[in-house]
């Protein structure tokens, strides 16, 4: 018998060589008191869905969730107002990017975003064995730009993380019309500014429209993820996410929650707009240029972002720093919670600018 270990310098080579370089996902942020790095709900779970979580009875528990999520799909088309057969659920979004990523390109073919945006798009063309093509924000004419990458994939997302933007809605049907592959859209963070492409779905089918209930939800911690598009597309997504992939106890929270805190999403939705505005007015006092948002978040550029907001940290202010992004350079990229929290952050920042 040989031994395949002596032909091997380590079990790294085990994995796929385009795999290797991935690195593993690290938030690099110690716990902090307040932490306004994620862009989740910072007022706490939707009350039905904590309702449905103490109310689950534990014997059920041994048994398989449903394998693809029907009722949670109905509750869901209700709300972006689509057919049930248009909605697919998943382990949060990122399930359903990476599930679609698989779905609709092969390795070798090229997934276009513009940059900066949704650092995980990169993590999971790379992982799928895809090439990306970023197209600066910035560019002029971006359809056009876009477009002549002849992406597979192209990855749109408005309000974009993490400059906060909503994409022009002329600039996204002309990438959708004239699209080679499928277009993804990731709304995320719809419920913050408003705008949505989910018309669109009557018009193309080459089109998928994600969505999370991690954000204006308050959910991140149950992982549910969907998105809306033609049967046939959703079908794909379905097939390539696999079962059993949301559990139940997520599915019963969800349903509840979208049932019936609708009307708590909005009030604390509209909470985030009102402190959003009046954190980028105390900003701009303090000098400095935060970018306009329409997502529960600001991204602010300053010079040395890690050290900046490292010593944020020790003061137990979590942020997110982002370091050399294309056309911005260095930035924060603050959560927009209750006004106590931000009145801190304001207190941290100061510091730590000063
Ligand atoms: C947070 C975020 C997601 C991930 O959401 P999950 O549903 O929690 O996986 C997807 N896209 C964008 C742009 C996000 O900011």
């Amino acid at each position: 018998m040989t031994d395949n270990r002596e032909t091997r310098e380590s079990s790294l080579e085990l994995a796929r060589a385009s795999f290797r370089n991935v690195g593993i996902y690290d938030p690099n942020m110690p716990p902090c008191r307040v932490d306004l790095s994620d862009n989740t709900n910072l007022w706490g779970a939707p009350p039905s869905a904590r309702l449905a979580v103490e109310d689950t009875d534990a014997s059920s528990l041994t048994r398989y969730p449903a394998p693809y999520t029907r009722q949670l799909n109905t509750v869901l088309a209700g709300y972006l107002g689509v057919e049930p057969g248009m909605i697919v659920a998943g382990c949060g979004s990122d399930d359903i990017l990476d599930s679609a990523i698989r779905a609709f390109a092969d390795p070798g073919d090229t997934l276009a975003q513009l940059d900066p945006t949704f650092g995980m798009i990169r993590v999971f063309a790379t992982v799928n064995g895809l090439t990306l093509a970023p197209i600066p924000l910035t560019t002029a004419r971006t359809a056009e730009a876009v477009l002549e990458t002849g992406a597979r994939v192209i990855y749109l997302c408005s309000p974009n993380n993490p400059t906060g933007d909503v994409l022009d809605p002329a600039t996204i049907e002309s990438i959708v019309a004239g699209a080679a592959g499928i277009v993804i859209i990731d709304e995320a963070y719809a419920e913050f500014s408003g705008v949505t492409s989910v018309g669109l779905l009557s018009k193309y089918d080459n089109l998928l429209i994600t969505r999370t209930l991690s954000k204006a939800f308050g959910l991140a911690g149950l992982r549910i993820g969907y998105a809306a598009g033609s049967p046939e597309i959703v079908r794909e997504v379905e097939k390539s996410r696999g079962p059993y992939k949301v559990s139940s106890i997520a599915e019963r929270a969800a349903v509840a929650a979208v049932s019936n805190d609708r009307a708590w999403m909005r009030e604390k939705a509209d909470a985030v707009l009102v402190n959003r505005e009046k954190f980028a007015t105390r900003l701009k006092e303090l000098g400095l240029d935060p970018k306009d948002s329409r997502a529960n978040f600001i991204l602010l550029p300053v010079a040395d972002a890690n050290a900046v907001g490292g010593r944020m940290a020790g003061q137990g202010i979590a942020v997110r720093a982002l370091t050399d992004l294309a056309g911005i350079g260095d930035a924060l990229r603050i959560s927009i919670g209750p006004w106590p929290m931000m009145e801190e952050c304001l207190a941290a920042l100061q510091s730590a600018l000063s």
